[in-house]
């Protein structure tokens, strides 16, 4: 079959013929419709330190994608040929303390599809029935291609009461945009988010933003007042990995107020005597919970959350340089690779 490997550990990505991966009783194949580009890819393109020291090729990348059952091993008994799936990237091992409690995102011992395994960039995909999320026919195939960078995004954005709240967003990127589509659709009041980027900002506004900043030309205190807001942000979702955005959103909470931080902030400092004077709440996100926060983007989806302005561009997976190039951009949003009719 044909699949886009990390074959060398030097910068790029090779379109290459690999063998159709073999299934265990346990295991789902799928047959792959589409994928879209995650940041990640970006990276292990790229070949940065953390996709140096993460990597080990040859390697299929890919995690984000919707296809069909093709094939299934003798222990899966509810599954049909052809039904409609994607899956939870994160493979987890069943047997930890946090596994054992049913709070696998918590698992410590997590293995990531197209990271540590191969990976959906293929025509066929093999993962355990366990990480299978099978998908609503009348979800748009674009828009379940993006259920894994969704599900960052629904699970970061329900950490807190949003109604009637007012939401910072700190970082316009494909998960910020959704994460304004989804602050609107559960009920927050205003939802203002920044970036250094017009493309993306523009993007923001289409999600329903109330209020989009871009922190190079415009300061947010100007537009809290512009608001009419007194006290500051009730709720905070970083997700720029910037530490400078962080900074601002501290400066700017409610006191007492909650932040969820996705993005990935590194050895980043910031002045920590804004989270203890104002007493404000971190938590860290990662991934999805498995699998309430896959219903939950399901559930909102068949209630009319719409995510669609965010996919920008759709290419064949054959023009994967195309897409990868346009990522690497910051002028798109989410990137669509079809590799079936
Ligand atoms: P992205 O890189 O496409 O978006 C980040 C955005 O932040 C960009 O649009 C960029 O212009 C903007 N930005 C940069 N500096 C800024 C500043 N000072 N103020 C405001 N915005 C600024 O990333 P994404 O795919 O949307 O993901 C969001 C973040 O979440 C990334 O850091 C990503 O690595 C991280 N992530 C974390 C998890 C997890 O499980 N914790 C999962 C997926 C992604
Ligand atoms: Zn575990």
């Amino acid at each position: 079959m044909k699949a886009l490997v990390k074959k060398h550990a030097t910068p790029g990505l090779w379109m290459d013929e690999v063998p159709v991966p073999e299934i265990g009783i346990n295991d789902v194949l799928i047959k792959i419709h589409k994928t879209s580009i995650c940041g990640t890819d970006v990276h292990i393109y790229n070949w940065d330190a953390w996709a140096q020291k993460t990597i080990k090729p040859p390697m299929v990348i890919g995690h984000e994608y919707v296809g069909t059952v093709a094939a299934m091993g003798s222990n899966v008994d509810h599954l049909e040929i052809g039904e409609l799936v994607s899956g939870e990237g994160h493979i987890v091992c069943g047997r930890c303390r946090n596994c054992m409690a049913g709070r696998r995102h918590l698992c410590n011992h997590t293995v990531g599809v197209g990271v540590n395994r191969h990976g959906a960039f293929a025509e066929y995909l093999a993962i355990p029935v366990s990480n299978v999320w099978v998908c609503d026919p009348k979800i748009p195939t674009d828009v379940i291609a993006c259920f894994d960078p969704l599900g960052n995004a629904v699970h970061t954005t329900l950490s807190y009461d949003l109604i009637g709240e007012d939401v910072l967003i700190t970082g316009a990127g494909p998960i910020g945009c959704m994460s304004v589509a989804i602050a609107k659709h559960v009920g927050a009041r205003y939802v203002v988010i920044t970036d250094v980027n017009p493309y993306r900002l523009e993007l923001a506004k289409k999600m329903g933003a109330t209020r989009v900043v871009d922190v190079r030309t415009e300061k947010i205190a100007t537009v809290m007042k512009e608001l009419g807001m007194k006290e500051g942000f009730d709720v905070g979702l970083e997700m720029s990995g910037n530490t400078n955005a962080l900074e601002s959103m501290l400066e700017h909470m409610f006191h007492g107020g909650n932040i969820a931080l996705l993005g990935l902030l590194g050895q980043g400092a910031i002045d920590w005597d804004y989270v203890i004077f104002n007493s404000l709440t971190l938590k860290g996100i990662y991934g999805r919970r498995m699998f309430e926060t896959w219903y939950k983007m399901t559930t909102m989806l068949q209630s009319g959350l719409d995510i669609l302005p965010i996919i920008t561009h759709r290419f064949d997976y054959t023009e994967f340089e195309q897409g990868f190039e346009l990522m690497r951009s910051g002028n798109s949003g989410k990137v669509i690779l079809n590799w079936a009719d």
